[in-house]
């Protein structure tokens, strides 16, 4: 996502009841966050928070936590969230390589990953989100039967994450290259990226990963 730094966005996020500030101070203690045994999901990299918002709103029984590393780009999802009477949504401004830190092994039900920056670089491989060490970290904090669903239009980082995902010991539980044509396209709710690219014509790709 191209950035434009937004003067006074760390400061707003700072003051912001819906984002959770020393977010390693709740590790093993997200239940108490939201005040209820519900499950937990996480979307990494939100953006501006449309997907997770909606799904808050259409899952009162699930809680979500929205992870966004840059404040110029959560403040926007803020900004939104602030019309929304929701109870069981909450953000982050972290960087998803830290996670180990925030949720104790298992804490988590649910990763989703959706348009991820794709790194085309070999020497950015590390950075993608799909990459060996980012599964190993999700690995820490999901259930033993928790997954991932990881959404693209980009067919360079989804073939990637196709050989990625199994060599960091995970498999692949279903996917799609044609998620809107598709019996995975289902239910499916839209993400911003989402929306721009398939209005183009992009197919867009999907799968689910378990271990
Ligand atoms: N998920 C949204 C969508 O589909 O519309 C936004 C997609 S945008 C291309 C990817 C987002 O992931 C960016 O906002 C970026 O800042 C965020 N991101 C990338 N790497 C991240 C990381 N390691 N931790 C947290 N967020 C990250």
């Amino acid at each position: 996502m191209r950035l434009r730094h937004i003067p006074g966005s760390e400061e707003e996020i700072a003051a912001s009841p819906y984002v959770i500030q020393n977010p390693s101070g709740k590790k093993g203690c997200w239940k108490d966050v939201f005040g209820n045994e519900n499950p937990i999901e996480i979307e990494i990299g939100m953006g501006k928070g449309r997907f997770i918002m909606e799904l808050a709103a259409l899952h009162p029984n699930i809680n979500y936590v929205g992870i966004e590393r840059y404040p110029s780009v959560l403040l926007r999802g803020l900004q939104k969230r602030a019309d929304l009477e929701l109870n069981n949504i909450y953000f982050m401004c972290v960087d998803a390589k830290n996670l180990a830190e925030i949720y104790a092994p298992g804490e988590v039900e649910k990763i989703y990953l959706n348009f991820s920056d794709p790194w085309p670089k070999d020497r950015h491989e590390k950075r993608r989100l799909t990459s060996e060490d980012f599964m190993a970290v999700y690995n820490q904090i999901l259930r033993p039967d928790g997954v991932v669903e990881f959404k693209t239009d980009n067919r360079g980082l989804f073939d990637y994450s196709l050989e990625a995902i199994p060599r960091a010991g995970w498999k692949i539980e279903d996917f799609t290259y044609d998620l809107h044509h598709s019996e995975m396209g289902i239910g499916n709710v839209m993400t911003e990226y989402e929306e721009k690219f398939s209005s183009k014509g992009n197919p867009i790709y999907k799968l689910i990963a378990c271990r």
